[in-house]
């Protein structure tokens, strides 16, 4: 096998990939997502800090998560000290977003 040669020695052996190294469409993972009661969210932040793709958005007065990236590990369900995240079967959803 040649040896390949680095045309700057800013580049690696990691720099030839040519396939996405992360996949970040997490949400089409998801079996439960999370639905917040924003009555019970003290804003605190605990469920985007432990969120593990980091897709908790902060909303003007709770957090709520990005279904495009949420995978539905129910990591913020189990943090949030106050009980205020469920998760929810996504059956109970249709494609709008609403219970059915
Ligand atoms: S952990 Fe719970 S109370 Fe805190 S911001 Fe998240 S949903 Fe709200
Ligand atoms: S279910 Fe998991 S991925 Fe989705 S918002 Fe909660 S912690 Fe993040």
């Amino acid at each position: 096998m040649a040896i390949k040669k680095f045309s700057s020695k800013y580049e690696a052996a990691w720099s030839d990939a040519n396939q996405q190294l992360l996949c970040l469409d997490t949400g089409t993972w998801r079996t439960k997502r999370p639905v917040v009661n924003v009555e019970k969210c003290t804003y605190c932040g605990l469920c985007a800090i432990y969120c593990p793709p980091q897709c908790m958005k902060i909303m003007p007065d709770h957090f709520e998560p990005d279904l495009n990236f949420c995978k539905g590990c129910g990591v913020c369900a189990k943090e949030c000290l106050r009980g205020a995240i469920t998760m929810m079967p996504e059956g109970d959803f249709d494609n709008e977003g609403k219970k059915g």
